[in-house]
């Protein structure tokens, strides 16, 4: 048996290792998942199995915090937050498994439907293949099978090959609360293998990725005749008017920085109304300047490493590359981590002002108005959530409108996500909305039964 060893981004020590998985272990699991399929399980126990995960989370996300910090790198502030979100996704797809149900049809409406019932019944689609990515890998692999079993399908799960282990702790919940086999299947291992596996196999109706867009449009691409729904990455904007409220800055600060940049609605962007770029500028410096950098596991810490060394240079060298003024950061702590980075009025065709950073580093650009603000934000390929703070509601009310993005954020920053919304870009940020109500709909049918009394 071949093993997949997990390291700690920051010091590289072995933090855990799991077997490692390819196309036989993919298919292997695929046939479990279509045994439990042929067994389905009534909603009521499928609700209470969700339930029991949300209290056994509850009682150990001090252990789940722990654990997302190891592998991932997350602070521990960020790991906190993380393992509470997923004790609240567990507890709405609960909510979607007791309330799944189709409609009924109005079919004396038309003269042709006269004397006749019709309804709809809300099926589960089938087996579904879940792939998901290393930055929030508790919640994130929540986001997937929490909801498919609300919707009763069997899932088989790829985690991160760098995040395996708390994909695997949910799954023990999962079993401690009574999930009888086949239903949740993990492989870790070889994406290649695995991916095609899924990709190939006729009985997984849908796929759901979270991840890079090379990957997932490239799988959309392949699995044409499947759903394949996409959750990607975004380079985050936040439009900064002159009437923000207080506070402003120092919510940006946190917020671009927090996991250091990786995730996808990470502020990178701050676009700045002249009339506000001084006192701006002069607030959100150094708030970002005064941010904890070092060892995620350290409670005080606010900035932990990228999850690689190679990602690590990358960042950096788009940082080397950039044409703006550097105001903070720039370089990097005795300990090799990247200090959180703001670089001002930066070329738009500069890769950390059009691409996804995914690192600590955030952008200010000076714009002489709201239009040109939103004109910018809108100027990247992707979009999944965007920010603007202003008092003025018309203001905000017409950025909500013209900003081309899955979801748009008020006096909030852009990063920020409860777990009940309908979460999930446009453009080349992807296809669907999660949020378990929203994934529960794409993870079934609806079949509709016409009966003449
Ligand atoms: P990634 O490199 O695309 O990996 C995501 C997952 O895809 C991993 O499990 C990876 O496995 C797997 N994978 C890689 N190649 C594959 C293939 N050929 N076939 C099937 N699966 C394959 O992304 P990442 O670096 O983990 O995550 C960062 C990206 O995710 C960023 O772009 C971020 O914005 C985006 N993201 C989006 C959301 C959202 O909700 N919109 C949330 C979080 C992150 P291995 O690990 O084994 O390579």
């Amino acid at each position: 048996m071949e093993w997949l060893e997990v390291r700690s981004p920051y010091s590289g020590e072995v933090v855990g290792r799991v077997e490692k998985g390819g196309g036989t272990e993919a298919r292997q699991a695929l046939d479990a998942a279509a045994r439990a399929l042929a067994d389905p399980l009534p909603a009521h126990e499928r609700a209470r199995i969700l339930d029991t995960v949300a209290g056994l989370l509850e009682a150990r996300h001090d252990e789940a915090a722990r654990l997302i910090s190891a592998e991932a790198g997350k602070p521990m502030k960020a790991a906190r937050v993380e393992a509470q979100r997923a004790v609240s996704t567990y507890t709405f797809a609960a909510v979607e498994a007791r309330r799944l149900t189709g409609e009924t049809i109005p079919m004396d409406a038309s003269a042709a439907g006269e004397g006749k019932l019709a309804f709809t019944l809300r099926l589960p689609i089938g087996i579904v293949g879940a792939i998901s990515p290393f930055n929030f890998p508790l919640n994130l692999v929540a986001h997937k099978i929490a909801p498919a079993l609300a919707a009763g399908c069997p899932v088989v799960l790829k985690p991160a090959s760098a995040t395996p282990l708390c994909a695997l702790f949910l799954a023990g919940l999962e079993e401690e609360a009574g999930l009888p086999p086949g239903w949740l299947n993990v492989v870790a291992g070889s994406a290649s293998e695995i991916g095609d596996a899924l990709v190939e196999d006729d009985r997984v109706k849908l796929i759901t990725f979270t991840g890079s867009g090379d990957v997932g449009w490239g799988l959309a691409e392949r699995a044409h005749r499947k759903r394949v729904k996409l959750e990607l990455g975004n380079a985050t904007p936040a439009i900064v008017c002159a009437d923000a409220p207080a506070g402003t800055a120092a919510k940006l600060a946190a917020n671009a920085f927090s996991y250091a940049g990786q995730s996808c609605i990470s502020v990178q962007r701050i676009f700045v109304l002249a009339e506000a770029w001084e006192a701006f500028v002069s607030e959100f410096v150094p708030k970002v300047g005064a941010l904890v950098v070092g060892d995620p596991g350290d409670e005080q810490t606010d900035v932990g490493p990228l999850i690689s060394a190679d990602d690590r240079d990358r960042v950096l060298e788009w940082i080397r590359e950039a044409k703006g003024e550097i105001l903070a950061g720039g370089d990097t702590t005795e300990d090799g981590l990247i200090r959180p980075t703001v670089i001002a009025n930066p070329d738009p065709g500069d890769k950390v002002q059009c691409e996804e950073v995914f690192g600590p580093v955030v952008t200010l650009t000076r714009v002489g108005s709201l239009d040109e603000a939103i004109e910018q934000a809108n100027a990247t390929r992707y979009g999944l959530q965007a920010a603007i703070f202003s008092a003025d509601v018309s203001a905000c009310l017409e950025a909500a409108r013209r900003l081309e993005f899955g979801g748009v954020t008020v006096n909030e920053a852009p990063t920020f996500r409860a777990d009940q919304m309908p979460y999930g870009g446009v453009k080349a940020s992807g296809n669907t909305k999660e949020g378990p109500a929203w994934a529960v709909r794409e993870m079934t049918e609806e079949r509709l039964v016409v009966l003449q009394p």
